[in-house]
């Protein structure tokens, strides 16, 4: 059998950012911590990037924030679908996530959705804007995209989004009394999106939104171990190296990236 292959590709924008700007610079950031001879390409369950499967880096899309952006993400995972990779978007920030879920669909037809974040990003506008960062999974639920979007890490939810959730069916995982086990097992195929400020600004300083009382790196890791489903593609956004304190969120970006290669390729068997 072939080794599972996975295609590195970044998304450097962040025109639909609404307080700070940075998540464009994010991509060579990753890169930078995934590649160095700091750490060691093995993930935690014993596979190795290179011998248990493959990653295949295809360099960033060519965006220039323009509206024409979405149509240049469809068209980069619909290519690497297509060869029959499982693509792995760096972004960015969250608002790349619309196009790239567009572009699964219509290979895959509609998926599961495992979301971590502080933020729910289920406004309908926010600052006017409908492609705003702070709304991918309004438009994904509204163009049918999902059969079920599973939100975990959430801690910011007002009315608005309260009211957004109900209407879509979303389900939003409580932080009272967290454990990886109250997340559930969700069928395939299953796409992966994790939004860094999901996790606690302690072990995550370099994101644009940071927000107190987050995941542990070792509650998103035991969440993503049980799912059992094919991965068809994820992404990690949101990454500011602006704020970054010694790189320390570049490589929990490239340290969840492993994990999630590892994870997909393990349930692709
Ligand atoms: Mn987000
Ligand atoms: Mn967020």
């Amino acid at each position: 059998m072939t080794k599972p292959t996975f295609h590195l590709i970044g998304l450097p924008t962040d025109r639909n950012s609404s307080f700070e700007r940075g998540p464009a610079l994010a991509p060579p950031a990753i890169r930078a911590a995934l590649w160095s001879d700091r750490g060691n390409l093995a993930c935690e369950d014993g596979q190795e990037i290179g011998h248990d499967f493959l990653l295949e880096d295809r360099g960033d899309l060519p965006l220039t924030e323009a509206p024409t952006d979405d149509a240049l993400i469809r068209t980069g995972v619909a290519a690497s679908l297509a060869a029959g990779a499982i693509p792995l978007l760096l972004g960015g920030d969250h608002a790349v996530t619309f196009p790239i879920v567009e572009a699964v669909a219509a290979q895959h037809g509609p998926v599961t959705i495992l979301h971590f974040d502080a933020h729910p990003d289920l406004y309908d506008l926010f600052e006017g804007n409908p492609r705003s960062h702070a709304s991918p999974f309004a438009r994904i639920m509204e163009a049918g995209l999902a059969t079920r979007l599973v939100q975990v890490g959430i801690r910011t939810l007002n009315r608005h989004c309260r009211e957004q959730a109900e209407r879509f069916g979303v389900e939003i995982v409580p932080l009272a009394d967290f454990t990886p086990d109250s997340v559930p097992v969700l069928a395939g195929p299953l796409y992966l999106s994790i939004d860094l400020d999901g996790i606690d600004p302690s072990e995550a300083p370099g994101v644009s939104h940071p927000e107190p009382g987050g995941l542990t790196t070792r509650e998103v890791l035991a969440v993503l171990r049980r799912q059992t489903a094919p991965v068809v593609a994820a992404d990690i956004v949101e990454l500011n190296p602006r704020f970054d304190a010694h790189d320390r969120t570049a490589i929990l970006a490239a340290k969840l990236l492993r994990e999630v290669a590892a994870l997909a390729a393990r349930n692709r068997r």
